[in-house]
C-alpha cells in the first residue's frame, strides 16, 4: 500500500487539479484559427483542422 497522502509527490494531485480547472473550459471542437473549421479536440489544447492539420491554443 502507498500513502500517497504522506509522500512529497503525493502534491501532484493537487496541481493536477489546478490544471484540469484551467483546462477543463477547453471546448470540445473550435474554430480553424486560418479557415474557421469546425476542429475536434485531440488533447487538453491540441486541435485538427481538416485542412491544416493540428494546431494548439495559445497557453493564456
Ligand atoms: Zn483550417
Amino acid at each position: 500500500m502507498t500513502d500517497d497522502r504522506r509522500s512529497p509527490s503525493g502534491g501532484w494531485r493537487e496541481v493536477y487539479a489546478e490544471m484540469g480547472v484551467s483546462t477543463a473550459h477547453e471546448p470540445d471542437s473550435l474554430g480553424c484559427p486560418d479557415c474557421g473549421d469546425d476542429c475536434p479536440r485531440l488533447r487538453t489544447a491540441t486541435y485538427w483542422c481538416p485542412t491544416h492539420g493540428t494546431w494548439r491554443v495559445a497557453a493564456g
